[in-house]
């Protein structure tokens, strides 16, 4: 399952200098995830600094 941002998301734009297929793009409330085009590679989960992009089981 691809990568989702959560409602802890504080905008901070990290985790979209990271994505290797830049599929993270910054919306209204905050930074959002195209599915469609994220590999999974969990880079964005690990340079987030309050843990918000989160796998689905
Ligand atoms: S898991 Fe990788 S490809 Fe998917 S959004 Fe995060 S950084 Fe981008
Ligand atoms: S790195 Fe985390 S807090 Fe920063 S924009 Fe991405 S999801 Fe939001």
């Amino acid at each position: 399952m691809a990568y989702t941002i959560s409602d802890a998301c504080i905008s901070c734009g990290a985790c979209a200098d990271e994505c290797p297929v830049e599929c993270i793009s910054e919306g209204d409330e905050r930074y959002v995830i195209n599915a469609d085009e994220c590999i999974e590679c969990g880079s964005c989960a690990s340079v987030c600094p309050v843990d918000a992009p989160q796998q689905a089981e």
